[in-house]
């Protein structure tokens, strides 16, 4: 849900129609190039917890809230899961996690040629606002259709074994029917 809300901000819903400053260029590589390493840094466990990619004593605690407390996933669920497999070459790995993944994975890496294309040609629009806005949204839309099918007719990952919860944390099974 932390990405959805993250995603609507980047997407710019809501805000002018100016285009994107040099700024904001340079916040989107940033961003990129972060989560490209972060990704390749880190690793899924076969518990499904994600750790460092050479301390698996390092676990990252789990951080969605619904499915902390409704015990079904968001739409958003497997996908830091699903590019750290991608980043690690398991397609089929992150496919499972969330299909998502690959999308987003794809958007990230797009960010580098788009992105400096931008800052290298200052005034050029290259994408034009719409273009940006409708992409967003298509992301979005494609996280919860997919999120709709995951929890009805096409499980995901998340829905075959739920992931399990920092050791203080009741280990709740997935409210699927
Ligand atoms: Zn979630």
């Amino acid at each position: 849900m932390r990405i959805l809300a993250r995603l609507w901000h980047l997407a710019g819903f809501g805000g002018n129609n100016a285009p994107p400053t040099r700024q904001r260029h340079w916040e989107m590589l940033a961003a990129a190039g972060f989560i490209s390493v972060a990704a390749a840094c880190m690793q899924v466990l076969p518990d499904q917890h994600v750790a460092l990619a050479y301390l698996p004593t390092w676990v990252v605690p789990p951080t969605c809230p619904m499915h902390a407390m409704l015990g079904i996933p968001c739409p958003g669920c497997g996908l830091t899961r699903s590019i750290i497999l991608l980043a690690h070459g398991n397609l089929g790995g992150s496919l499972e996690m969330n299909r998502m993944g690959l999308i987003f994975g794809l958007a990230i890496l797009a960010q580098f040629p788009y992105r400096i294309a931008a800052l290298a040609r200052p005034g050029r629009t290259i994408l034009s606002r719409p273009w940006t806005k409708g992409i967003a949204a298509a992301l979005i839309a494609g996280l919860v259709i997919n999120w709709l099918l995951a929890i009805s007719i096409w499980p995901q990952r998340d829905e075959l074994a739920p992931v399990a919860k920092a050791p203080h944390v009741q280990v709740q099974p997935t409210g699927s029917p």
